[in-house]
């Protein structure tokens, strides 16, 4: 019989330890808080706000006509950004 010990390689002393463990048994790192702080990253990059020009209801007409080109180049350029901020946060390993 053997007891389920899922090893994880410490990144601070290299050393094989338990990864069901918050600390590393060997110096103490807290070997999952790396991991934890990456998907926090991940998580600003996906909130961060953007301040769209938005089309209101209660615009009038010519302005709604004036917004709405800019609106696209707007769109288009933080989709452009956003893959990039995408493409550098998966590559970072
Ligand atoms: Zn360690």
């Amino acid at each position: 019989m053997s007891s389920e010990i899922h090893l994880k390689r410490c990144p601070s002393c290299d050393q094989w330890t338990n990864s069901k463990l918050e600390q590393c048994e060997s110096c103490g790192f807290e070997i999952h808080a790396a991991r934890r702080a990456e998907v926090n990253k991940r998580r600003e990059v996906d909130d961060i706000h953007i301040p769209i020009w938005r089309i209101k209801e209660t615009d009038p007409t010519w302005l709604k006509v004036v917004k709405r080109p800019i609106q696209i180049v707007q769109l288009l350029l933080y989709t452009i950004v956003g893959f990039f901020i995408y493409l550098s946060t998966s590559l970072a390993h």
